[in-house]
């Protein structure tokens, strides 16, 4: 079984631009949902697995929808509690220097961010990501995940389903993107992944399953 990760700091912390009452609903609500659906549909073929990467993996290669969007949706948001901060930063050393020479500078990096997530119909993710030391950004759509393809590795990733800035934003998904970038995302997360990405350390992974 897995379980649904706590957020790594209090519901309020990112309030204004993430509110206490949309936190607890994303997290309480819609992020434990996803992890319910995918424990029944585990439970219901009897598998044992040993990680969710490798779940969602294997489910995308068999194309088992229902594992697809609620393991992705499950791995997901675990991920992107993680990729935000209650106090804004800015990213440093190797980081930063990919960043300067994949997007120009860091403003140029952030107008990009934004600019694809604005720019993607419908709900999904906007994902940050390295493949070894090169830096890109590209959009997913539902409840993909970057997982099968396993040369990447997620920096950063933002919510763009309504659920995620709806209450706090309406329908203004450009406001709510430049906000996150400028002052949520967690630059120190972000600068670990990519160590790992280029050689150093290990990348997240979903807390493993309990008996
Ligand atoms: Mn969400």
């Amino acid at each position: 079984m897995f379980k649904l990760p706590d957020l790594p700091y209090a519901y309020d912390a990112l309030s204004p631009v993430i509110s206490d009452a949309t936190m607890h609903l994303h997290h309480d609500k819609h992020h434990a949902r996803y992890v319910t659906v995918l424990n029944q549909a585990l439970e219901e073929s009897g598998a044992k697995p040993a990680d969710l990467e490798s779940v969602v993996r294997e489910a995308v290669a068999k194309g088992d929808k229902k594992l697809i969007n609620n393991g992705g949706q499950a791995w997901n948001h675990a991920f992107f509690w993680e990729a935000m901060a209650g106090s804004a930063s800015t990213p440093t050393g190797a980081l930063a220097a990919a960043i300067d020479k994949a997007f120009g500078d860091f403003e140029a990096f952030k107008a990009a961010f934004v600019k694809e997530g604005v720019g993607h119909f419908g709900s999904g993710w906007v994902w940050l990501v390295a493949h070894g030391e090169t830096l890109s950004i590209k959009s997913s759509h539902d409840g993909e995940t970057l997982l099968p393809d396993t040369a990447a590795t997620p920096i950063l990733v933002c919510d763009l389903w309504e659920h995620a800035y709806y209450l706090d934003h309406k329908n203004d998904r450009e406001g709510f993107l430049k906000q996150w970038i400028a002052t949520l995302a967690n630059w120190g997360f972000a600068e670990a992944q990519y160590a790992a990405a280029t050689g150093t350390g290990k990348a997240y992974a979903y807390p493993a399953p309990t008996a």
